[in-house]
């Protein structure tokens, strides 16, 4: 009985790459119980597989949870290339290799995030949002296409030097504050520059970004967008057509400029603007003064200019200068997380609040969300 309860025990316990039950994914072996001691052996995708240390001592606390196990001993050895190719199929379910699931057909919500120009925080803004949409409880991928910027990964909290785990031709995306998170710069190779690339070998990129790596079943799928109108939004223009693009801007005039133009490239491919982040806006000082560094007004031009007849696009958040925003940015801490009464932080969440709600607004397509 008491090794059944442990075989019950550890299949439960959750691979954090995968994030699915270890039972599930055929990696627990041979169980026994001797004398109080309980045998554990599994098995993990690769050699040196980063999640290791963690998966045995999650099995490990499983096992010892059982009443009657005094000891734990856990063998881990690594599966066999056959093995490893079921476990592959089985991720895919179905889906052939190479083939993109993030088409029009899919569950997922593919949102862009733009802007005009650099530095008006889209990544900031984005990373943040991604967490909060997590701490909702729903499935977040962030993908990082902004060639100029590569900061998703250290908004985060991912080290440098970070890398997918690859398991055959399969890669599964470091996962941060409960978001699966992939990079253009963990493709490149050492001292190589993206910059330099060319339109063709960026196309390849993304598309490799979104047909090979295992995000699994995605409530939401974020894009950091690189700023303007280059070579990469003209490709996610062509990969993911219907995706939905919220754009970001400062409250600044010249700001608000560019970042018209952005939304309106973006509707020309077809994608649909789903509304305005205006990032940088005005903060109150503790006395109460308003402190508008950046002016303001930006955001709700934006959305005047972006707004047709037939659609009125909103300005959906107005997110003020935070010193904790930019703080949590810096330690790679998502401020959402970390302190979540801060007025950007409260901004913010707000925003994935209305996104969600929001839905996708596209006739006769279901929602992902499950209501709660
Ligand atoms: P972008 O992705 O648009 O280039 P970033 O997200 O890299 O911009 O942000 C640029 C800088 O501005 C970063 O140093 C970031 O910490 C800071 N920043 C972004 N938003 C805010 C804000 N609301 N308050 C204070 N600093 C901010």
């Amino acid at each position: 009985m008491t090794a059944e309860q442990v075989r019950r025990a550890v299949e439960a316990v959750t691979d954090p790459e995968l994030r699915r039950p270890i039972g599930e994914l055929d990696m627990v072996r041979e169980i026994r119980v001797d004398d109080g001691i309980a045998r554990v052996a599994i098995v993990l995708t690769i050699v040196g597989c980063p999640a290791a240390n963690r998966i045995e001592s999650d099995v490990r606390r499983a096992a010892a949870s059982v009443p009657d196990v005094d000891d734990v001993d856990v063998s881990v050895g690594v599966m066999t290339p056959d093995e490893r190719k079921a476990l592959t199929e089985k991720l895919r379910a179905g889906r052939p290799a190479r083939q993109m699931p993030f088409g029009p057909d899919s569950l997922t919500r593919v949102i862009l995030v733009s802007s005009g120009k650099g530095g008006v925080g889209k990544s900031t803004v984005t990373a943040n949002l991604a967490v909060a949409l997590a701490e909702r409880g729903l499935a977040v991928g962030l993908v990082d296409a902004d060639v100029h910027g590569f900061s998703i990964p250290g908004l985060l909290g991912i080290p440098a030097g970070t890398q997918p785990t690859r398991i055959d031709d399969l890669m599964l995306p470091p996962v941060a504050h409960g978001v699966k998170t992939i990079s253009i710069g963990m493709f490149l190779r050492d001292g190589e520059s993206v910059v330099a690339w060319r339109g063709p070998m960026l196309h390849r990129t993304v598309q490799q970004f979104l047909t090979d790596v295992f995000f699994g079943d995605l409530d939401v799928l974020l894009i950091d967008m690189p700023p303007g109108t280059g070579d990469i939004a003209i490709s996610i223009g062509q990969l993911l057509p219907h995706a939905e693009v919220l754009v970001v801007t400062t409250p600044q005039a010249a700001a608000s400029e560019v970042a018209i133009r952005s939304g309106l490239v973006a509707r020309q491919t077809g994608q649909r603007v789903i509304g305005i982040v205006e990032n940088m806006a005005a903060f109150t000082l503790p006395d109460g003064t308003v402190v508008d560094l950046f002016g303001s007004g930006g955001g709700t031009e934006v959305a005047r200019a972006l707004s047709t007849p037939a659609e009125q696009i909103e300005l959906l958040a107005s997110i003020p200068l935070s010193p904790a925003l930019r703080a949590g940015g810096d330690a790679g801490t998502p401020v959402v997380l970390e302190n979540p009464s801060d007025a950007a932080a409260s901004a913010i969440d707000a925003l994935a609040q209305r996104i969600v709600t929001k839905g996708r607004g596209l006739a006769g397509r279901s929602l992902p969300f499950a209501p709660s």
